[in-house]
């Protein structure tokens, strides 16, 4: 689709970005709301999204996948770029809708587990899917929305991560998956309110 070599691109543009407005909160949490989680850079947002494409070239994706909210908006820009669509899962059970897969998920910043849930009518059994979220922490978003697409009969093909908090456990939790994974930028530390990247 497009020449790898034109298009190569180490996501300086990313981490610069976080070095200079990100911010290192008490208790390892990175804020990155003025331009990924709160307002967002479109241009940057594109720039990611071309990046996770050209990452996952090699592979047949039918559906990009995210988790709701902040997932969303990287991930429709990917969907848009491949041409398919974009399924994000919720983070509750919605009283109007039926037939829903279901799972539970804990959630580091929250520090409370909720149900996650999907429509069966719009995961196919046999459909290839990307999930494609903002933050790898501890990994359990991505656990729970692979035993959703599990329990659909589908079949995952990678996970994408603007942002990896490298120092927790995300990777480990999800290397029984056996899949590709790949995050823009790892944070090695964020000790002393200190960012750094790996
Ligand atoms: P995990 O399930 O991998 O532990 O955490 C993933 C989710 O938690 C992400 O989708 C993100 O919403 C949130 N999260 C975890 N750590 C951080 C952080 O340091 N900063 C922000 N903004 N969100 C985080």
């Amino acid at each position: 689709m497009f020449a790898p070599l034109l298009y190569f691109n180490d996501m300086k543009e990313l981490k610069d970005r976080i070095l200079s407005d990100g911010v290192a909160l008490e208790g390892g949490i990175l804020k990155v709301d003025s331009f990924i989680n709160h307002q967002m850079d479109p241009q940057l947002m594109m720039n990611i999204a071309r990046e996770f494409v050209r990452r996952f070239e090699a592979h047949t994706i039918d559906k990009i996948i995210t988790i709701e909210a902040s997932g969303i908006a990287p991930a429709i820009l990917v969907g848009y770029i491949l041409n398919k669509p974009v399924l994000f899962v919720k983070k509750s059970v919605p009283s109007t809708m039926s037939d829903m897969i279901c799972t539970e998920v804990f959630s580091f910043t929250k520090n409370r587990s909720y149900t996650v849930s999907v429509s069966r009518k719009y995961i196919s059994a046999g459909e290839k899917l990307l999930f494609i979220d903002d933050f790898l922490a501890n990994g359990n978003a991505a656990k729970g929305v692979a035993e959703i697409v599990s329990k659909a009969g589908a079949t995952l093909v990678g996970m994408g991560f603007i942002i990896e908090k490298g120092f927790q456990q995300g990777r480990k939790t999800l290397a029984h998956l056996d899949l590709q994974i790949e995050s823009l930028a790892i944070i090695e530390s964020l000790d002393n309110c200190q960012i750094k990247i790996r």
